[in-house]
């Protein structure tokens, strides 16, 4: 049967180089630790997994939260979050990463894979409106 997992990360900004940190299993625990970071946002994230392990849909939100200064938001206009992320996930697993290349994408994912024997990483990107999209066959067409 599917079912959804769901997981929080808190975070310095919007923007494409940001600092993120998590994750958490509860919205409460990622705030905690904002509010200690002086960070403004919250990720939250939400796989839906089917049966066999594997990742049906993938939902990232970001939630602002409300103590953020007017001034950081209006460092981070809409337009600037222009560009692609990369993130991978272990369907075996489940550990994940974010990246901002995909070369380097690409290594996580070897070393993954050459130190978990059989596990599978996947590849999806993130891109501002389109949200996040899977990679198929990532691998094969790298190696
Ligand atoms: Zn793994």
């Amino acid at each position: 049967m599917a079912h959804k997992e769901i997981f929080w990360m808190t975070c310095d900004s919007i923007e494409q180089l940001r600092a993120e940190y998590g994750p958490f299993h509860t919205r409460a625990e990622a705030e905690v630790e904002a509010q200690k970071l002086g960070f403004g946002y919250l990720l939250r994230y939400e796989h839906v997994i089917d049966e066999n392990d594997e990742i049906q849909e993938v939902r990232c939100i970001f939630i602002e939260l409300p103590r953020s200064r007017p001034r950081a938001r209006l460092a981070t206009p809409q337009g600037q979050v222009r560009e692609s992320k990369y993130h991978t996930r272990c369907a075996t697993c489940g550990e994940m990463a974010v990246h901002d290349e995909p070369w380097r994408a690409e290594v996580w994912a070897d070393i993954h894979e050459f130190e978990r024997r059989r596990h599978r990483v996947r590849l999806f990107e993130k891109s501002q409106g389109a949200g996040l999209r899977e990679i198929g066959d990532w691998r094969d067409r790298c190696r």
